[in-house]
Formats: C-alpha cells, structure tokens, sequence
C-alpha cells in the first residue's frame, strides 16, 4: 500500500464544502490532503440560490468574485403562494443586503475546485475506510494508498462517512425532492428571470429560471405521497405539474417542456450531535451536509457550508497548535444554527395552514411530533 506523505489535515468531499474547506486550510498555513472523488466533477447540480449572507463569506475566502462571473444572475424577484391561494411578491430591492445569486451551480463549483486545486494535493479517489490510533487518522483510499493525519474534515454531504461513525445521527423527516431541468422550447417569449414556490397538498414546488434559461424545477414531499416510481414515469411527473396553480401556468405561459421524468433527492433534515471533537487524542470536524442539512425551503445549504469551511482553517490551525477551544466553538455554533434553524422552519411550515388534514403538513406541525414515514 502506497503510503501519501504527509500532510496535517485531510479533507473528504468533493462538493462546496470540501473545496471551500481546503481553501480555508491553505490561507490557515496548513497543509492539506483533499480526498475528492472524480465523480465530484461536471454534469447538473440541484440547488441554485446563493444566499447574500454567502457574499462576505466568499470574500473571507479571497473569493469574492466568484459569483459575480459572467453565468450567475442576481436573483431580484421571488414570488410565493404559501399559506394563501394569493401569489406574494418579495422583491429584493427592498432587502438591505441586496439580491442573492441564481448560480450556474456547476460552473460555481467548477471554480470553488479551481480555487481549491491550487491550495492543496488532491486524490481523486473514495476514502473507503478509517481508523484511528496514538492521536493520529489512518485513511484508506479506495484505489489501495493510505495516509495518516491529525486531523480530519468531514465534508461528504449528507453520507456523513466518517461523521456518522463518531457522533449521533438526528433526523427530522423524510422530505425528498423530485428535480428536473426543463428546455425553454418558445423563442417569441423572453422567460421571466424569478423563482416561485408553491404549496400544495402534498409538499411544495419550487421553480426558477437559471442563467441559462432552463427552469429549475423541484416538487418537494414525502417518500409516501410521491406517485410510486416517479423517476421513471413521464406522464405521473406531468400529471403531478398539473396539480399545481402557478407554477403549471408559468410552464405554460413561457413555453418551459416537461419533457423528461425527474430525479429523485433526498432532502430532509438531518444533523450530527456533536458536529466535531476527538476521537483517541486525535481531532475531527463534520462541515456542510455532513454536519447538518437543511430542508432546501431555506435555500441556505450553500452557505452554510461555506460559512464551516471558512471556520475551519482557524479550528485545525489552533487545534494542531495545542488549543481545543475553537473546535468546541464550533461545535457549539454548528448546534446552536441547527435549534434556530429547526424552530424558524416549524414557523414557516406552522404558516400553511390551507391543509390542515394532509399528512405532509400534519407530519410538520409545530408541536415537534413528526410522524416518519417508511416504505
Ligand atoms: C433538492 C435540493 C435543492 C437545494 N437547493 C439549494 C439552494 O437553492 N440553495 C442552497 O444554498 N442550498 C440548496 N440545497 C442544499 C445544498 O445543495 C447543499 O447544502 C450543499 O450541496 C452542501 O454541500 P456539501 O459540500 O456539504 O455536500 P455535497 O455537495 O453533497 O458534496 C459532498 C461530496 O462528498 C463526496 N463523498 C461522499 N462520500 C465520499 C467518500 N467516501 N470519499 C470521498 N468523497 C465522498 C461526494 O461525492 C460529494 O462530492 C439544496 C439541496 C437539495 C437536495
């Protein structure tokens, strides 16, 4: 087995957080090992607005530019019909921290692993197992070499590798997203540049157009309450579309094609309890999805985990210099955004109140008790 050298931290993930966390390592003085399967790379990605508290963040990270390349668009105008049968407008003009971003989500990761590249070494490669001894992580990769580190960040979504192996995995719901892009197929008609979510029954829609004028389209709801095999069945997904109010008539208003059946991601909420600490005298931090993922109605995933990579150059760097405080900082902060997060989205939910006897908001009523489904 090929042993890889040395390195004080590793980092596991490919996605924002993993880039964004070894950026933070580079500009800490550390030196990082980035384990970031080639799989990472290219191809659509779900979930697209940039929340503007991401901006100081980015710059933070001396990446400031990154969202304002040619490819992103600023997201002004959202709409939502949700706990009224009205469509609301909320204009970002009248927000003092300006717009947020509609990103080219590939193209946005594509440059966070740019930046990345060039702060780090990188394997493009599983890890496919862990151990730990004497204050130090022993890392095997999936095409047979190792490495050993002090420390270890966890940013592989919501598989949690390593994570899940050294704290307690909590979960919400079981809430899963149907996704798909669709073609804009009538050149008479310039698409409106806006995102609106609809509640319905069963779950909630979520459009937006992208910079490149596809449409954005996500149909949130319970394993339970999607029509079975949906990722397979064309006209279900059309049938479903047709359920809703706004957003069918924005399809067809503008000329958008459901021309193929989604796919399907899981999107509830779920956390670790403790998102960072030691393990036998050596250190470890769980960042982005692998720490905590947010049901996507905040549109605040992409930011958080920027917010922990930007963290975690300082939280390894005092750690490795003998100073566990900031890590058990961490730790506190990452617990402390889970309980706002889970009571500001128990108000949100709590808002709809048009269903009352439908499973999908009863199992999200904000008594706390949360019916889970399984199939
Ligand atoms: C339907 C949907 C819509 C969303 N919409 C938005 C939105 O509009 N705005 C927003 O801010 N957020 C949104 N989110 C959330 C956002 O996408 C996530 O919070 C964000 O992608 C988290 O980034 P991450 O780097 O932590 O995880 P990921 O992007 O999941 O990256 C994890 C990486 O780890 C790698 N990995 C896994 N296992 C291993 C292993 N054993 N070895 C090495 N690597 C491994 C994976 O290949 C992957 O590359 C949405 C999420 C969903 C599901």
């Amino acid at each position: 087995m090929t042993d890889l050298g040395l390195a004080d931290v590793a980092v596991v993930g490919g996605g924002i957080a993993g880039a964004a966390a070894c950026v933070a390592l580079h500009r800490a003085g550390l030196r990082s090992l980035w384990i970031a399967p080639a799989s990472a790379s290219g191809g659509d990605r779900v979930g697209e607005s940039l929340a503007p508290a991401a901006r100081p963040i980015l710059a933070e990270l001396g990446l400031d530019g990154l969202t304002e390349r040619p490819g992103h668009r600023p997201a002004n105008a959202a709409f939502s019909a949700w706990g009224t049968d009205r469509l609301v407008e909320r204009n970002a003009i009248v927000h003092l921290e300006g717009p947020g971003r509609v990103l080219d989500r590939a193209g946005f990761e594509a440059d966070l692993r740019a930046a990345a590249d060039g702060s780090t070494g990188r394997c493009r490669e599983q890890l496919a197992a862990v151990s730990c001894a004497d204050g130090r992580w022993r890392l095997e990769l999936a095409g047979g070499r190792s490495t050993t580190v002090r420390f270890l960040v966890d940013a592989s979504g919501r598989a949690s590798v390593v994570g899940r192996t050294l704290a307690t995995s909590r979960r919400d719901d079981r809430l899963v997203a149907a996704c798909a892009f669709l073609p804009h197929r009538d050149p008479k008609v310039e698409p409106t540049p806006a995102t609106l979510i609809e509640a319905v029954e069963d779950g909630w829609w979520y459009a937006a157009l992208l910079p490149d004028r596809r449409l954005s389209l996500a149909y949130f709801s319970d394993p339970d309450l999607l029509p079975r095999g949906l990722s397979r069945d064309l006209p279900a997904w059309q049938t479903s579309i047709a359920g809703s109010t706004y957003v069918s008539h924005w399809l067809a208003d503008a000329g958008f094609d459901a021309d193929r059946p989604p796919r399907l991601h899981s999107a509830g909420t779920t956390w670790l309890e403790p998102a960072a600490g030691t393990r036998d005298g050596a250190g470890w931090a769980a960042i982005g999805d692998a720490a905590a993922a947010f049901d996507p109605l905040s549109s605040h995933g992409m930011t958080t985990a920027l917010w922990a990579a930007a963290r975690i150059g300082k939280v390894a760097a005092a750690w490795l210099g003998g100073d566990p405080e900031p890590l058990s900082a961490y730790a506190h902060a990452v617990a402390a955004g889970i309980s706002r997060f889970r009571a500001q989205r128990a108000e949100v939910y709590g808002r709809e109140q048009r269903f009352p006897d439908a499973p999908f908001w009863r199992r999200r009523k904000p008594d706390g008790v949360t019916a889970l489904p399984r199939r």
